[in-house]
């Protein structure tokens, strides 16, 4: 999958993509992610790329041409049109379904927004999908646009390892993850549940399974509605109502 992110700050995305988890899969070649500077392409002599706003009011907008013409020269390098999405405060919050359902697709273009926003122009001649991180404001789409980049390259094949596998981990299955231990077995006086050093896998996997939807049921009971409960999972959550 090749995903580009259209940004005033370049830098900034090229320094999170290049660590950690999604830094390895790119170098290994499992995903492509490019970072390309919208003001390269502006017109203007002075490099501009905002202006104030038409109407008054406060700070800059994005001007419609610079990121029309990188859009454009991307879809020409690519040859063909990119899954545009411009990350905005105003559009449909992200979820992890969503983020499945991106993770299949060949390319997908994150437009990021600065100042206060961009030319309604540009989204109207460009339609992109309009998704956003969550119900508060941030200064760039540069943050949001770093979380579908994240979220969409830990989807695909080869990306994680297997030890690091997404399947049972919150919001994969609409349900929460169970709690997590490590070493050493007592810390500060608090213990690891017996269980988990008793080395009976079933047994293991029951006291997940459990916690995953006693967890779900106190912290997120509007997610239980998408889960894929068995006749066991609905029976220990109607006792856990009961308590
Ligand atoms: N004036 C805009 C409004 O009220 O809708 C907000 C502009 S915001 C200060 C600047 C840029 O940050 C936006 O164009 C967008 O790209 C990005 N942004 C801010 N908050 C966001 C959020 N919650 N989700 C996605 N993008 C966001």
């Amino acid at each position: 999958m090749r995903i580009d992110i259209l940004t005033l700050f370049p830098a900034m995305c090229e320094a999170v993509v290049s660590e950690s988890v999604i830094g390895r899969a790119r170098q290994a070649g499992k995903v492509e992610i490019n970072c390309i500077d919208i003001r390269d392409y502006t017109l203007d002599k002075h490099r501009r790329v905002d202006d104030k706003p038409y109407g008054g009011g406060m700070g800059m907008i994005m001007a419609p041409q610079p990121i029309y013409d990188c859009f454009q020269s991307l879809c020409s390098e690519i040859g063909s049109k990119p899954h545009l999405i411009y990350l905005t405060p105003q559009g449909k919050t992200l979820t992890q379904e969503r983020v499945k359902e991106l993770s299949k697709l060949d390319n997908i273009a994150l437009l990021c927004g600065h100042y206060e926003g961009i030319d309604e122009r540009v989204i109207e001649e460009l339609q992109p999908e309009e998704i956003s991180v969550g119900d508060y404001v941030l200064t760039g789409g540069e943050l949001p646009a770093l979380i579908v980049a994240d979220a969409v390259s830990r989807m695909l094949p080869g990306v994680l390892s297997d030890d690091e596998c997404f399947e049972e981990e919150s919001h994969f299955n609409s349900l929460l993850e169970y709690p997590q231990y490590t070493h050493p077995s007592e810390w500060n006086g608090r213990t690891v549940p017996d269980v988990l050093l008793s080395g009976h896998h079933a047994n293991v996997e029951k006291w997940r399974r459990e916690k995953s939807l006693q967890r779900t049921l106190e912290r997120r009971p509007d997610m239980l509605e998408n889960a894929e409960l068995t006749k066991k999972d609905r029976e220990f959550l109607s006792n856990l109502k009961k308590e």
